[in-house]
């Protein structure tokens, strides 16, 4: 049986112990699969009193999940300081979605951090407002101007820090101390770091969204998201969630339990190879500007600092001069990584970006960067070995600086 650990754990320790309740595991080490979507009462006594009880760990239906959606829920709530509880989702995409839509309703307004994920924000512009609820984006480094922001029918922030594409770091504490003054609630998306890379909820956030897609199932093999919350959120959270009928698969779920365990490695790998690999892309007269702010430097690092604990190799690199088709060159020379979207696994991407294209309230590019053809690519640092990856690139830059 696994036994219950201390309290006091370091992250790297919690991914292994966390979400290992004895009564559902029994003695495997990882949870197994429970597919089920019917459990059986003892007697009619038993159903009666079912009906009444929503609690964790009471299984009467599949949609409310099993023991298997459980583990991987109390896992990630135990690995977030500050949580009540977790709700799983069929994507990464859904947990927005469905933090979104337990906080608002309609006549209420919600601020959108404008470097947000790009379906995030079209969850905003194109659902959201559908419902009769207005949407307004806004510039989240801008501190001084927030509170101006918000207006008498705004009700809730969504943040994004790391920013997509752009890679902004926000000052969350901050953001969230003012938004919180005016009763709004606080929803960050910190699928870059993850839990063991930024504490959400102790740094003032309210819902905490996932793609577990990414760094907790990192092996691009499945599809998952999550929201944690705190405890003023997290019981309208579940329960707007299992009214819109969202649950995750059990088999993902075990899957995602999995990737957890080794999670804290694989990102160490990934930050540690991505770091050098800024570096080396940094010191190249083909690169404007490395956005990722580990890098002592560059933008966003001094927040990073005061703030995280970690974070992963994903970063953008915004080139100098030229144009769209020696970007394309650059990309198609690489061998090593893939043109995909999906990052997190444990093999490396590349993707030519397009920020300018959905920004309304920030520049692109970033303020102090020259903007005459000023073209992006994104990197994932996955697995290998970074002297092979920074071989490939060099391949890349000549590509790019044929003509
Ligand atoms: C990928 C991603 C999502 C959505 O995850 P999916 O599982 O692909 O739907 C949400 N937010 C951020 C920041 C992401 O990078």
């Amino acid at each position: 049986m696994a036994k219950q650990p201390p309290k006091d754990i370091a992250a790297a320790t919690r991914l292994v112990a966390a979400g290992r309740r004895p009564e559902w595991t029994g003695p495997a080490v990882n949870p197994p699969v429970w597919r089920a979507s019917t459990y059986l009462y003892e007697d009619s006594a038993a159903q009666e009193a079912g009906r009444h009880v929503n609690a964790d760990g009471l299984f009467h239906y599949g949609a409310r999940g099993g023991p298997t959606q459980w583990a991987l829920a109390d896992a990630l709530t135990e690995l977030e300081p500050g949580a009540a509880g977790t709700m799983l989702y069929p994507t990464g995409l859904a947990a927005p979605a469905m933090a979104l839509l337990s906080v608002l309703k309609a006549g209420d307004e919600v601020l959108v951090s404008d470097n947000s994920y790009d379906p995030s924000r079209n969850i905003a512009v194109h659902a959201l407002r559908d419902y009769g609820i207005t949407v307004r984006f806004f510039d989240p480094l801008d501190l001084a101007g927030f509170p101006a922001a918000i207006g008498d029918k705004t009700r809730a922030v969504l943040l994004e820090s790391p920013g997509s594409l752009s890679m902004e770091v926000c000052d969350v504490p901050a953001l969230a101390k003012a938004a919180k003054a005016r009763g709004l609630a606080v929803l960050l998306d910190n699928t870059w770091a993850g839990p063991t890379g930024f504490q959400a909820i102790r740094h003032g956030v309210d819902l905490s969204i996932l793609a577990l897609t990414k760094h907790v199932g990192g092996h691009s093999d499945l599809m998952l998201g999550s929201v944690t919350a705190n405890a003023q959120y997290y019981p309208r959270l579940r329960k707007r969630s299992l009214m819109l009928g969202q649950q995750a698969s059990p088999d993902d779920c075990a899957l995602a339990l999995r990737g957890l365990r080794t999670m804290g490695v694989r990102l160490e790998r990934s930050s540690v190879s991505g770091l050098a690999i800024a570096e080396w892309l940094e010191q190249r007269d083909e690169v404007a500007a490395v956005l990722f702010p580990m890098l002592p430097g560059a933008p966003g690092h001094d927040l990073w600092k005061r703030d995280f604990t970690g974070g992963c190799g994903l970063m953008t690199v915004v080139m100098a001069g030229r144009d769209a088709p020696a970007r394309d060159r650059l990309v198609d020379a690489l061998s090593l990584f893939g043109i995909a979207y999906s990052w997190g696994g444990f093999e490396s991407l590349v993707l030519g970006v397009h920020p300018e294209r959905d920004r309304t309230a920030m520049p692109w590019p970033p303020r102090g960067i020259d903007p005459a053809g000023a073209l992006a690519i994104r990197l994932w640092i996955g697995l290998e070995d970074p002297a092979d990856l920074i071989a490939d690139l060099e391949r890349g830059l000549a590509a790019w600086a044929q003509s």
